[in-house]
């Protein structure tokens, strides 16, 4: 156990605590220790995202309750355990998970699927402090350059689950693909700018969010109403984004003969979706869902940052207080905004 470098004002903070779905409660815990290598970072911005979402209304398989709450994060290092790779004062970016480069799934390329990658994660960036375990610090975090704003470098994890996507997808990906994204929210507009970073133009977003679709349309994409989406020859690629069974089963449809479906969006566990087996076989399309990211995918995320052809912060509707955590959320689920940040 390293004591800290350089540190904090107190031993406590104040952080968001999600006791169990609709109840979130503002309260003061302590600043976890320090182990080796370690990183206490003093978290600048951090932005909400479907997961926590999902997690406030009907609870998570991947966040336990009660706990730290919220997972994208920028900020200073502000203490460190001994042998960190970052020093005290250095700006940051990153995640919160690192695959562990050892295990079955690692060893092939699947770092997504890392054995304990959930279990290793780190949540609870809806505070002033987060402690980022060396694992982490060592792979998926990064310096945040200062031309970059903290709340554009907290985008870096949803940013990072979109490049897995798209890598997902880079045998089949061409600069003439045209491609559906079903949904709107802050993920399916990422994959509209993914794609733009990827060189890809035949963009066709659909939604019924109106302000979502408009960023979607100023990030390149045409942008249509999901009963207007028009299925000629269908789509190279579609991208489903909602995480709705009723969707997943219905975006088969949009796909063209030999195309390739992406369902995105992950459904609560247990259902189930049925499609005509003609599709699959007979029309070829094929079918693929990555879940999460590996390291790879965050340094492509972190690349399409510092080099973005689109402003990502309209993917940020305002800043919130910490005391406002429920209301963030009821918000959210009424269809209000696209990510807000919290600057702890
Ligand atoms: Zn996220
Ligand atoms: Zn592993």
């Amino acid at each position: 156990m390293e004591r800290f470098a350089a540190s904090p004002d107190s031993t406590t903070m104040k952080a968001l605590i999600l006791h169990q779905p609709g109840d979130i409660r503002l309260e003061d815990v302590a600043i976890p220790a320090l182990h080796d290598g370690d990183l206490l970072v003093r978290v600048h911005s951090a932005t909400t995202c479907g997961t926590d979402l999902k997690a406030y209304k009907r609870g998570h398989a991947q966040i336990p309750m009660p706990g730290g709450f919220g997972h994208e994060y920028s900020g200073t290092v502000t203490a460190v355990g001994s042998g960190a790779k970052y020093a005290v004062g250095q700006p940051i970016m990153g995640v919160h998970s690192a695959p562990c480069g050892e295990c079955y799934w690692c060893q092939r390329g699947q770092e997504n699927l890392c054995e304990t990658i959930m279990a290793s994660k780190v949540l609870g960036s809806f505070a002033e402090y987060l402690v980022v375990p060396k694992r982490i610090a060592d792979k998926n975090v990064f310096e945040k350059p200062e031309n970059i704003s903290f709340d554009i470098a907290s985008l870096l994890e949803p940013y990072s689950s979109v490049a897995q996507g798209i890598l997902e997808l880079r045998h089949v990906l061409r600069p003439d693909s045209s491609v559906l994204i079903i949904g709107p929210g802050a993920i399916g507009l990422l994959f509209v700018a993914a794609l733009r970073q990827s060189g890809v133009n035949d963009i066709t977003l659909a939604g019924r969010n109106q302000g979502r679709l408009r960023v979607g349309a100023d990030f390149g994409a045409r942008t249509v109403p999901v009963s207007e989406i028009t299925v000629d020859r269908g789509f190279d690629i579609v991208i489903e984004c909602t995480g709705q069974v009723e969707v997943w089963e219905r975006s088969i449809d949009y796909v063209r003969r030999g195309g390739t479906l992406m369902l995105f969006g992950g459904c609560a566990g247990g259902t189930t979706v049925t499609y005509d087996t003609k599709r699959v076989h007979y029309d070829q399309v094929s079918i693929v869902s990555p879940f999460h990211f590996g390291t790879q995918a965050v340094q492509l995320a972190r690349q399409w940052i510092l080099d973005s052809k689109v402003d990502l912060g309209r993917l940020i509707t305002s800043e919130r207080r910490l005391e406002e955590g429920s209301k963030v959320f009821d918000d959210l689920d009424a269809g209000l905004g696209i990510k807000y940040v919290f600057h702890p």
